[in-house]
């Protein structure tokens, strides 16, 4: 493996250290940025809030910790630009891991050991805090350049993404803190490809639509009509023609900017292997694209569910605001700039949909313009999955393209 030095080492150790402070679900403790450390126990407890005060007292950054929910901080960075009456920058990024499954890794998942190809392995070093730490270190590298910039640049860190992020992201945007920061711009997490960037525009509705099938219960040794059993094979014909129909159209167009993704994913019903139940209980997993009509689908469903036999009905159908997407033409100043860094490196930009969600659509639904972009090169996919790992190459030439992509939107 190639050694590193000055700068490349420094974000390497900072980036394992960070890695190895176990902000997993479930029942995260973020920290509470208390100074009053009385043992050495709440000290490791606290470590995630501590850790990124003293990386922000280290570039001088101001600190601060908001605190809408209790025990779920949202950690918040300002680098103050010269004009302040100018709106400001905001690059996010999620403290929180997803639960790992360790019998199936080849390294501990909190360990952040190095192999002899520079691959660092560690639950978080995809899915996201590689991003949270090129964002600080690219802004270490500025520093020292002596760059200043414009706008002030903002760096989140938020809790409990991986949930949902209903107690993190999704009601900070809506407190007055969130407001007085004046976002004009953000970028959050996406999902890195190969070699070119991905930049993500908007997401795709999530919505869990769950369908009751109720019919005549009775004994399992008869052929009873009007059972719960045949609505169920019946629904379930109807949204698995429907999904093979998209999957044929993902073969052709790829997975994410027309195609509506359709999942069973729960199952609940029957108490006795000789009894036949009145009811099933089916819940879908159903994602929607920003271009798609979801007063079309839900309508579509509720004819599958009259077809399916009387008592097969759809519980609540969930309606989640719809969030607009991030407009990327020549009336966005922030995406013009971005792009042309893109250009001047000479890197391919490809703009998608994200097939899954992410904070990014609360910034949006508060009306910040935001992009979801990732610039880990050379990295295959492994979030969420076992051993997720990250070349220190490939943490060091996403450093180095926002070492470029942030004075470029701080100085529009
Ligand atoms: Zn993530």
């Amino acid at each position: 493996m190639n050694t590193f030095q000055g700068l490349d080492q420094k974000a390497i150790d900072n980036f394992r250290k960070y890695l190895r402070i176990p902000t997993v679900h479930p029942n995260i403790n973020y920290g509470k940025c208390s100074l009053l450390i009385t043992s050495m126990h709440l000290c490791l407890l606290d470590e995630c809030v501590l850790f990124l005060k003293g990386m922000a007292r280290e570039l001088q950054l101001d600190f601060n910790v908001f605190t809408i929910v209790p025990k779920k901080p949202v950690v918040v960075m300002s680098w103050i630009g010269q004009e302040t009456n100018l709106s400001t920058i905001l690059l996010n990024s999620h403290m929180d891991v997803v639960p790992v499954f360790e019998d199936n890794w080849i390294h501990k998942p909190f360990a952040a050991d190095i192999d002899d190809e520079g691959n660092i392995y560690a639950r978080g070093a995809q899915d996201v805090k590689s991003l949270g730490i090129q964002y600080l270190e690219a802004i270490r590298r500025l520093k020292r350049g002596g760059y200043q910039p414009r706008r002030t640049v903002h760096v989140s860190f938020s809790p409990d993404e991986e949930l949902g992020g209903a107690d993190g992201m999704k009601v900070f945007v809506k407190s007055e803190d969130f407001a007085k920061l004046r976002i004009g711009f953000a970028l959050d997490e996406g999902i890195p490809d190969e070699t070119d960037f991905w930049v993500y525009y908007g997401e795709k509705v999530s919505r869990s639509v769950k369908i009751h099938c109720s019919g005549q219960a009775g004994h399992g040794a008869l052929l009873l009509s009007n059972t719960a059993g045949e609505k169920l094979s019946n629904i379930l014909t109807s949204f698995y023609t429907f999904r093979a129909l998209e999957k044929l159209k993902a073969e052709r167009v790829g997975m994410s900017d027309e195609v509506i993704s359709i999942n069973l994913t729960m199952m609940k019903g029957g108490v006795q292997a000789n009894v036949i139940p009145p009811e099933f209980v089916l819940t879908f997993d159903v994602r929607i694209p920003p271009s798609g009509d979801v007063t079309q689908f839900e309508e579509t469903v509720r004819q599958w569910c009259k077809k399916s036999g009387d008592g097969v009905w759809v519980e609540n159908f969930p309606k989640e605001e719809n969030v607009p997407v991030t407009k990327l033409d020549d009336g966005n100043p922030f995406w013009v700039a971005f792009k042309n860094v893109a250009d001047n490196m000479g890197v391919k930009v490809q703009t998608k949909v994200l097939n899954a969600s992410s904070d990014a659509r609360f910034l949006r639904s508060a009306g910040v313009p935001t992009i979801g972009f990732c610039p880990h090169p050379r990295t295959p996919n492994r979030a969420h999955q076992d051993n997720e790992f990250m070349n220190v190459t490939a943490l060091i030439d996403g450093i180095e393209a926002f070492q470029k992509i942030l004075p470029a939107l701080a100085d529009v």
